[in-house]
């Protein structure tokens, strides 16, 4: 693989050199009176990312996955039921994460390439009349399959079903990439990660977390200890961290935060629109289908793409590799083999979409694909020239 070229698999994202030497500060003392000036500011500021002023930024030292054990065991407690709906690998993972909580885990199945279902989830909770049901958990951006769901259609089936269930939303790949309206669309708790729309390293987990969740918190059972919000809202209202912090990553943040915001949310959002519709315009001129059963469904994050009947994605992601030095996301779960990924998320340029594109359209006649070299380029290319 050649160090050079972007990667498109959907997280880990690109680094830009403006961040990687953000990330690259000597060792300080994080228990210093002046660490909370950088500390404090950069919560305050992810807030706007996240689209919440009423609710509290936490970081943990770990990837995604860790921020939704944080949820998951700061507010439940053994036995409590709970609703999540399994379209892709992601909602498949956090169905596991809560049953091996020993929590009652009432599953919807839906087929990968769909989304959260607005319609069951009412009919559900309209129910449940005792309220025994005491979150929604949902997978905003479902990386596997490349489906972005509606959650304000959640909220929505959520408030005329007038059931007080918490809603945690995991959007490890689709925060700072595409609107997030945490406060709007009552979102308990919002998970993300470092390594995606951010664009840093790895190893930071970024939480919002509303009142509600914090009230919950106080009557949870679930055994936590490193996870623990209460120890780390506690250190955090004194301008520190309750262990040694990511300070790379922290400062890594900071940078990340001004990027976004120079570049203006809104215009980060457009820009993320515009290449996954490139992407588009080049699947649809090779004549490939999406995994995402319908255009109201797609991902501006990530494009999951079934390949022909007779031929193998994860033969085709291998030879970009092995050929080309460059990567894109295998299939995952159900998709394994059957479907490649484009990740179009973080630090990425039409220009770098473009040498993506001719890149994967080169590993595909290498391998008797029937399309021709420039077909899926060429789309791409008039899209992005006459918008
Ligand atoms: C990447 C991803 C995760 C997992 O995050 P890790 O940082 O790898 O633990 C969770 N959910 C979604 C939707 C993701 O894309």
């Amino acid at each position: 693989m050649s160090l050079q070229n972007p990667i498109f698999i959907p997280g880990p994202t690109n680094i830009p050199e403006r961040l990687r030497h953000a990330m690259n500060v000597p060792t300080q003392d994080h228990r210093a009176p002046d660490f909370s000036d950088t500390f404090l500011p950069v919560l305050a500021d992810a807030k706007k990312v996240f689209g919440t002023e009423e609710g509290e930024i936490l970081l943990f030292t770990s990837s995604g996955t860790g921020g939704w054990e944080a949820a998951i065991s700061n507010t439940l407690s053994p036995g409590d039921k709970v609703l999540i709906a399994r379209y892709g690998m992601f909602s498949h993972r956090w169905i596991d994460m809560c049953q091996r909580h020993g929590l009652d885990v009432q599953v919807i199945e839906c087929p990968w390439g769909t989304g959260a279902p607005a319609d069951q989830f009412q009919a559900i909770l309209a129910a449940d009349t005792n309220h025994e049901i005491k979150a929604l958990m949902v997978t905003h951006n479902e990386t596997a399959t490349g489906v972005l769901s509606d959650i304000g259609a959640v909220r929505g089936a959520m408030n005329s079903a007038d059931h007080p269930a918490l809603l945690f939303v995991d959007g490890v790949s689709s925060i700072a990439s595409v609107p997030f309206k945490m406060d709007e669309w009552g979102v308990d708790i919002a998970v993300a990660g470092s390594q995606k729309g951010f664009m840093l390293a790895t190893g930071m987990a970024i939480l919002a977390i509303s009142q509600k969740a914090l009230a919950a918190m106080e009557q949870a059972k679930l055994p936590r200890t490193y996870f623990d919000f209460r120890d780390m809202l506690k250190a955090n209202a004194n301008g520190g961290f309750p262990y040694t912090p990511p300070l790379n990553l922290i400062y890594g943040m900071r940078a990340s935060l001004d990027m976004l915001f120079e570049e203006g949310l809104e215009n980060v959002y457009a820009r993320h629109h515009r290449l996954a519709e490139g992407v588009r315009q080049a699947v649809s001129a090779w004549g490939f289908k999406l995994c995402a059963v319908s255009p109201d469904l797609y991902s501006e994050t990530v494009s999951a793409i079934y390949v022909p009947e007779g031929f193998n994605s994860n033969e085709l992601t291998d030879h970009a590799f092995n050929k080309y030095g460059i990567s894109f996301g295998v299939g995952l779960g159900e998709m394994a083999d059957r479907a490649f990924r484009i990740g179009h998320l973080g630090s990425l340029t039409e220009v770098m979409v473009l040498a993506g594109l001719a890149a994967i359209e080169m590993a595909m006649v290498d391998l008797d694909y029937p399309i021709t070299l420039g077909q899926g380029v060429a789309a791409a290319q008039e899209y992005y020239r006459n918008t």
